[in-house]
């Protein structure tokens, strides 16, 4: 019998199939009044049934997946210094990939240069959107302190509500995120059986949703090839440039951050040989590389670290373990850079606070980010969506993700590791590099 094709594989068939139809369309019948009935009524909602499968994930998603994150950092907490180092080491490190790649992005600008008529056009294939006017309106009209304070819910039910809607003036997406961490934390604080049940059921939550969304990820490579069918086919070529160029940024980015900023680390801070490091680490490398999953890296990761780094094993096994799913630096890089491509790409002004959100998000996504291939999509669709990016942007990206996914775990991976090696050193520990 023959195997079936990996989903990664269908995915990008259904990214060649659209492309090329796309193309073709666009080519012969541009103008045709029916080839936009036809997108507009039959091919784009298409694409929106797969699009919603996993919006009704995100949410629940989101809530367990932080909570339980934060609660397990709870326990991590009575390995008092190591935990607090890694604690700090990780939002700071997480934080300097974020801003790396919005930097690059901000500077590149690849998502820019669609025509105001190729603009036009595509948004009208958009048909969720509420007025441009009344996004800005609400992004606006919010003082600095207002903003802030917003971010701890007042009611966290309506933020959950707002957090899909762009006009909504409450916290949203980030206020649901506070209130997330503060159930992990009081999760951690107040330990007894009756909270052990609770958590249990958080674990069920989402162990449930993971699942919704690999059933609406079978429906991925048609869902694909609807959306960019229906983007290529009133763009053209157009599209076709404006992706290489993300794909560049993407690479570039995460490459600055895995040999420059890894780098760094390990020459100034824990004192040892990069060039070293990156030598013994080959095999974690390239696990992570062909698996895209730190959760399956792993055994490989915590091996390797041992033998060949001399990490000792208290310290590797609670840092890599806890790192491979709330220490993720290229996926948290990878979702800045994203959502700010595809803002540019439908034309979409983000202001000073409306990018902030989208740096916390993504630091925070790091945390409640799944170790799983293409796990960080269930959030980007969210921080899309509530920046005012139109969630259609994510069928656009998701035929090339799964060589981005592959690169950016391998720097989560490695994160991890320098993390490990950087808590080693500061304990005053041997390691074999010297
Ligand atoms: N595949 C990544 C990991 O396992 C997560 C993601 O960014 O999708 O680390």
């Amino acid at each position: 019998m023959r195997k079936p094709l990996p989903l990664h594989t269908k995915i990008f068939i259904g990214l060649a199939v659209g492309v090329m139809a796309g193309l073709l369309c666009n080519a012969f019948f541009a103008d045709e009044p029916a080839l936009d009935w036809a997108i507009k009524n039959l091919i784009s909602p298409f694409g929106q049934i797969f699009l919603r499968l996993i919006f009704m994930a995100v949410l629940p998603l989101i809530f367990s997946a932080l909570a339980l994150g934060v609660a397990e950092l709870g326990d991590i907490r009575r390995l008092g210094r190591i935990g607090v180092k890694t604690f700090f080491y990780t939002i700071i490190v997480t934080s300097i990939s974020v801003l790396l790649g919005i930097t690059l992005v901000n500077m590149v600008r690849p998502g820019v240069g669609l025509s105001e008529d190729d603009r036009t056009a595509l948004m009208s294939t958009i048909t969720t959107r509420p007025a441009q006017a009344a996004v800005e309106k609400a992004a606006e009209a919010k003082s600095i302190v207002q903003t802030l304070l917003d971010l701890i819910p007042k009611n966290p039910l309506a933020d959950a509500a707002g957090a899909f809607d762009e006009t909504y003036r409450g916290g949203g997406i980030l206020a649901l995120m506070f209130f997330s961490l503060f159930v992990g934390i009081a999760l951690a604080l107040a330990r007894s059986e009756r909270t052990e049940v609770f958590e249990r059921w958080l674990q069920g939550l989402y162990d449930i949703v993971m699942r919704i969304i690999a059933i609406a990820m079978k429906l991925a490579p048609y869902g694909v090839a609807a959306l960019v069918f229906s983007v290529t086919a009133r763009l053209g070529v157009d599209v076709i440039v404006l992706l290489g160029k993300y794909i560049t940024v993407v690479l570039i980015g995460l490459a600055l951050h895995m040999f420059g900023v890894y780098s760094l680390i390990l020459k100034y801070v824990v004192r040892v040989n990069p060039l070293k490091f990156f030598g013994r680490i080959e095999e974690v490398i390239l696990t992570a590389f062909s698996t895209s999953s730190s959760n399956v890296t792993l055994p490989t990761a915590l091996r390797v670290t041992e033998e060949k780094l001399g990490v000792p094993r208290t310290i590797s096994n609670f840092v890599l373990t806890l790192g491979s799913t709330a220490n993720q630096n290229g996926t948290a890089l990878y979702e800045g850079v994203t959502v700010l491509f595809l803002a540019q790409f439908f034309g979409i002004d983000l202001t000073i606070t409306q990018q902030a959100t989208v740096v916390l998000a993504s630091v925070l996504a790091g945390i409640g980010t799944a170790g799983v291939p293409g796990g960080s999509l269930p959030v980007i669709v969210l921080v899309l969506v509530s920046v005012g990016v139109p969630g259609e942007g994510i069928g656009i990206i998701l035929g090339v993700d799964r060589l981005l996914d592959m690169c950016r775990t391998v720097l989560n991976v490695t994160g991890d590791i320098t993390a490990a090696m950087y808590v080693t050193r500061s304990e005053g520990q041997q390691l074999k590099l010297e």
